[in-house]
């Protein structure tokens, strides 16, 4: 067997949990490999995942505006 038949980029197939979507993802890829060691264990196709990051975005701006007060209240408190 020659060296180059041996190399192939293996692809490992995911399903978004929001959309059904399938998607291939390179083997080696850093997604793969998390969810293979349960680090990750749902996958998100892109368009679903930017949804997410801007939705997470928001959340998060309005999250460390509360945050903020609570910590302003508990400096005022000291
Ligand atoms: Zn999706």
């Amino acid at each position: 067997m020659k060296q180059t038949d041996f190399v192939e980029v293996k692809q490992m197939q995911v399903k978004c949990v929001l959309c059904d979507q399938i998607e291939d993802i390179d083997d080696d890829a850093l997604q793969a490999k998390r969810l293979r060691n349960r680090k990750l264990n749902m996958y998100l196709c892109t368009p679903c995942n930017e949804r997410i990051a801007k939705n997470t975005k928001k959340r998060h701006k309005s999250g460390n505006f509360h945050l903020f007060k609570e910590k302003k209240d508990t400096n005022d408190y000291l």
